[in-house]
């Protein structure tokens, strides 16, 4: 039996399964890592097509506090374990937040995210951030924001002020995660998920690929995510940063990233599964294969501390795709 026919008959089976949103079991997931990578990618479009139809997620942030964190993420420029070179500054003015929220909804963002390094931001800082967050209200943004480990007040707060979804990735797996931070845990980022889910806001949780994690790490990653039913999967794959020390890191190959995504297509069916950092750099001329592999959404208008493609050329990518904007606000 050839490879090809013996892959598509446990793909379907695998496929079934995640569209009626049966878990798929950990040796399941496994047998998709060895699938045919074709068969992989038509399942996985068709997964998506099923839960997302045809409309693509689009997200835009704001680093609305720059560098100076204190932790040691081996990935980021932002660190000041590390010697980048990037701007460092403390929280933008409300108009900042702002004049980027106007720019994102004219792009056709439906979730405008405010962005601050560090653990986490000071009182003060999540107290004018909320201010910020109820006058975008009165012009009908939803705002999502990543501002690191809030205690429970922190988070109703921002609640109150209209803010409807956090951000906090998880990165990697619990095993591999030590390798890349050691100034706080893996178990710490799980509890600021669990937090979040407390306060009733959203969450947007999700991982970085390329690090040097194994195939094993991710699927440990998807399942956590999994049991943690966040709502949203940002999925980054590594921009390897001048001065960080993964700084040569070995670039994943676009069809790397494509499997990774319609692994997490699987394995979340329902989810809104987004590429965001390193899109551009890593999966050049494959851009628009993401939807192919699963991904209902990507990140548009730059990153934290890298610029992105313009925006024009990927939402001609979406429409040559067949797809379309999402329009309601998340
Ligand atoms: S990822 Fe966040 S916590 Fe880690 S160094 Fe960068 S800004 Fe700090």
């Amino acid at each position: 039996m050839c490879r090809e026919y013996y892959s598509r008959g446990v793909m379907e089976k695998l496929f079934k399964k995640s569209i009626k949103q049966i878990p798929l079991t950990r040796a399941e997931a496994r047998r998709l890592v060895a699938a045919d990578e074709n068969e992989l990618f038509r399942y996985a479009n068709q997964l998506r097509r099923h839960f997302k139809g045809d409309a693509v997620h689009l997200c835009s942030i704001i680093n609305a506090k720059s560098g100076a964190c204190s932790e040691n993420c081996q990935f980021c420029a932002q660190s000041s374990h590390h010697k980048t070179q990037i701007l460092s500054y403390p929280l933008v003015e409300g108009k900042t937040i702002r004049q980027a929220y106007r720019v994102a909804a004219d792009n056709g963002a439906s979730c405008f995210g405010v962005v601050t390094s560090g653990k986490r931001v000071s009182g003060a800082d999540v107290d004018a951030i909320c201010a910020t967050s109820l006058s975008l209200r009165q012009s009908g943004a939803r705002v999502s924001a990543s501002l690191g480990e809030l205690d429970e007040r922190s988070l109703q707060l921002l609640k109150k002020s209209g803010v409807k979804r956090y951000h906090h990735n998880l990165e990697t797996s619990r095993r591999f995660f030590k390798n890349i931070c050691t100034t706080h845990s893996f178990d710490d980022r799980v509890a600021t998920v669990k937090r979040v889910k407390k306060a009733g806001l959203e969450i947007c949780c999700g991982g970085l690929f390329g690090l040097g994690e194994t195939m094993a790490d991710r699927l440990d990653l998807a399942f956590t995510l999994r049991a943690l039913d966040v709502d949203s999967v940002p999925l980054n794959f590594l921009n390897p940063v001048p001065g960080t020390p993964l700084a040569r890191a070995p670039r994943l190959s676009p069809r790397e990233i494509l499997r990774i995504i319609a692994l997490f297509r699987f394995i979340l069916p329902a989810k809104d599964i987004s590429v965001c950092g390193g899109r551009e750099v890593n999966l050049r001329d494959m851009q628009s294969w993401i939807f192919y592999a699963g991904a209902s959404g990507m990140m548009v208008g730059g990153y934290l501390t890298t610029p992105g493609r313009s925006v024009a050329q990927d939402l001609q990518m979406i429409q040559d795709a067949g797809l379309y904007p999402l329009k309601e606000r998340v």
